[in-house]
């Protein structure tokens, strides 16, 4: 039996998903899908497919990828919920 994962979740402000905080080492965060999923990377590019090989682990994915209001996302608007609000001056 695999133990669980206590992963810190929090819900996208938009869609209600779980999701996860993700933190770069440059300071970016990025909404992450609280689910993982399996990820393939491709070995050899054909006329009709591609020759993959399935990762190791299963891997996070961006929420921007999946949210069902993506038209609610725009650059430089953050999802509320973010850990670290920044509030501007009104
Ligand atoms: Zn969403």
């Amino acid at each position: 039996m695999v133990a669980r994962e206590l992963l810190p979740l929090a819900a996208c402000s938009e869609c209600r998903a779980p999701i996860v905080w993700g933190q770069a080492a440059d300071g970016t965060k990025v909404p992450l899908n609280a689910r993982r999923a399996a990820t393939y990377r491709i070995l050899t590019k054909h006329a009709s497919h591609v020759e993959i090989e399935k990762d190791e682990e299963p891997a996070f994915i961006s929420h921007f990828l999946t949210c069902s209001k993506p038209e609610r996302f725009s650059r430089g608007r953050r999802a509320v919920g973010d850990p670290a609000p920044d509030q501007p001056a009104s």
